[in-house]
């Protein structure tokens, strides 16, 4: 049934047939059936798909990795060989715009960030510090500055309970869920600067 074929058996049976009919239209008896007997497998045939989001903007397209070496039960990706437009996603049913089409070098870009970095008070360059580091200078010195800064009467004594002083800028790549949750907690300290698109 059709149902059962994967997008990619599909494929390679729509490409089979495409070279067999023309081989058969030029007069090679047969051609057609041995060659689509013998086509190799698709270059991505041995990679795993993993599906993601794409982090550029809030459209959120989804996308499918390839990678090679993975191993989901242990949480590996392996190295991502290939990126494309997923054509089961709702958004973009496949298709990508130019940043999203060059995922790839955004992945292996030599200049992406991969860990936390923090550049200390008279410090001239960046250091790497993990992420339970991270989190726990950022919370800090966020409840450093809301004890500071925070706004609980206006100057008409009407409660206004605004922090003005913090801004947060959320990922956009994520699910409707996750997004309404962010905005909850953000919003829930008073902190008035906040956005959940990446306009970059
Ligand atoms: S940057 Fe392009 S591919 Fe990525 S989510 Fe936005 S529209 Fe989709």
């Amino acid at each position: 049934m059709l149902k059962d074929v994967s997008r990619r058996q599909f494929l390679g049976t729509v490409g089979a047939g495409v070279a067999g009919t023309a081989l058969g239209a030029f007069g090679f008896d047969g051609a057609g059936e041995a060659l689509a007997a013998s086509i190799r497998p698709f270059k991505l045939a041995q990679t795993t798909e993993t599906r993601n989001t794409c982090p550029y903007c809030s459209v959120g397209c989804g996308i499918i990795m390839y990678s090679k070496g993975a191993d989901k039960a242990a949480g590996k990706l392996g190295k991502i060989m290939h990126i494309e437009g997923d054509p089961d996603h709702p958004t973009n049913k496949g298709t990508l715009c130019p940043k999203g089409s060059a995922l790839l070098d955004f992945v292996t870009a030599d200049t992406r960030t991969k860990y936390p970095m923090v550049r200390k008070p008279g410090s001239d360059k960046f250091e790497r510090i993990t992420w339970d580091q991270a989190l726990d200078r950022i919370a800090r010195l966020m409840k450093e500055d809301r004890d500071a800064n925070f706004i609980a009467k206006n100057k008409d004594g009407q409660t206004v309970n605004r922090w003005t002083s913090t801004g947060f800028l959320a990922a956009s790549a994520t699910t409707n869920e996750t997004a309404w949750m962010t905005y909850k907690v953000v919003r829930s300290t008073g902190m008035v600067v906040f956005d959940n698109q990446a306009r970059v």
